[in-house]
């Protein structure tokens, strides 16, 4: 067999026969698979973004504010009213997607000859971010039914030492939060390595009440990350804005590493602007939230195995064949999104008539 033109160019070893990121992106009528708010941006968040941005398009010959200081501080007025934790605009950092705030981390705290934890099933990002910065990868492992106890993820910590681990809470795709105590415990076993502990919190906005968020364990903790971002809650997957909050010593490690002016003028007045109107798209969170409940009530009642969800999508295993359910949903015309898991699909909380039609398209899958 002849090389493809790409194996025939000088790419890095670790890199050869790799695939790419990709989740589907198809046109259907209820894309369900990337966990997306399916509600549209309200009009006045759409007439706010469109100002700010043309505000800003006046001055697109000047580099924008480095220290995106403006964002910074209206992020850190969100965390602080979302998790009542005061914090500081010197304790956030932004970049375009808490994928790229992932990657500085791993810059700045992994590279060569360190190694980057997490606990598969978990974000299919959390390998490849390590690969991209030649990082080795951990797999750490979970109990049967997903979850994750202090005892073994301290122990896992303790055997491997990596230089960063991620903890993912709400798990994606199980959906489930961790409780603060495994929290608690990953960050003291990682202290015998001076371990970075991140804990993903994409999902934070979503969690049931009385599950508390990471942030509130950021105070005396120098070495915890909790990282957030605007594309599921906010309904601004395509602006592309995630963040941290860390001490302010981890947000200056960063500077270290982050491109001069990466978070383009457009992207801070589009960002800021959608955070004006925080509470008007917070609205839509508590509508997504009664789907995703109805979701795990709903599934339990067909006799499937949804898993408990902090987040906007339902993880459910009982199915015959999940690949089979999977094509009878998209022939419905409704992408949910098949992990590689057997038995198990996992569905985004979209509106009610989705959640209705997803619903529906799956009770004729079963009694066919
Ligand atoms: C969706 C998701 C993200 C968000 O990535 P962005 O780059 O901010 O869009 C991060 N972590 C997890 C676990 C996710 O599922």
């Amino acid at each position: 067999m002849t090389e493809s033109p790409l194996e025939a160019l000088p790419i890095r070893p670790e890199l050869r026969g790799q695939q790419p990121y990709g989740a589907p992106q198809l046109n259907v009528e209820a894309m369900l698979n990337v966990n997306e708010t399916t509600y549209d941006v309200p009009e006045e968040v759409v007439e706010a973004i469109a100002e700010q941005v043309r505000a800003a398009a006046q001055s697109l010959n000047r580099y924008p504010d480095r220290e995106f200081t403006a964002l910074r501080h209206k992020l850190a007025g969100f965390l602080t009213s979302e998790s009542a934790v005061a914090l500081s605009a010197e304790q956030i950092w932004a970049a375009n997607g808490s994928n790229e705030v992932m990657q500085h981390i791993l810059q700045a705290f992994a590279g060569p000859g360190r190694s980057v934890m997490s606990f598969p099933p978990t974000y299919s990002m959390y390998p490849l971010y390590a690969r991209g910065v030649n990082s080795e990868y951990i797999a750490g492992t979970r109990s049967p039914d997903f979850t994750q106890t202090p005892e073994d993820v301290a122990a896992q910590i303790r055997e491997h030492r990596p230089k960063v681990v991620i903890l993912c809470s709400p798990n994606n795709p199980t959906g489930t939060a961790l409780q603060l105590e495994v929290v608690e415990a990953a960050y003291r076993a990682a202290a015998e390595s001076e371990t970075i502990v991140v804990v993903d919190e994409a999902y934070g906005e979503f969690r049931q009440p009385g599950t508390e968020s990471a942030l509130s364990m950021l105070a005396g903790r120098p070495r915890l990350i909790v990282t957030r971002t605007m594309s599921k809650a906010f309904a601004m997957a395509g602006g592309r804005l995630g963040y941290l909050a860390a001490s302010p010593a981890v947000t200056d490690a960063l500077r270290l590493v982050r491109l001069p002016y990466h978070l383009s003028a457009i992207t801070q007045a589009a960002a800021g602007a959608a955070l004006d109107h925080a509470q008007n798209l917070m609205a839509n969170v508590e509508r997504i939230k009664t789907q995703r409940d109805r979701l795990v009530v709903e599934l339990r009642g067909m006799g499937l195995d949804p898993h408990p969800s902090d987040a906007n999508f339902v993880f459910f295993g009982g199915l015959d064949d999940a690949t089979a359910a999977w094509q009878h949903l998209l022939d419905d015309g409704i992408l949910v999104r098949d992990v590689g898991i057997a038995h198990h699909l996992r569905v985004t909380a979209g509106t009610e008539a989705e959640t209705t039609g997803f619903l529906t398209s799956l009770a004729t899958y079963l009694n066919r």
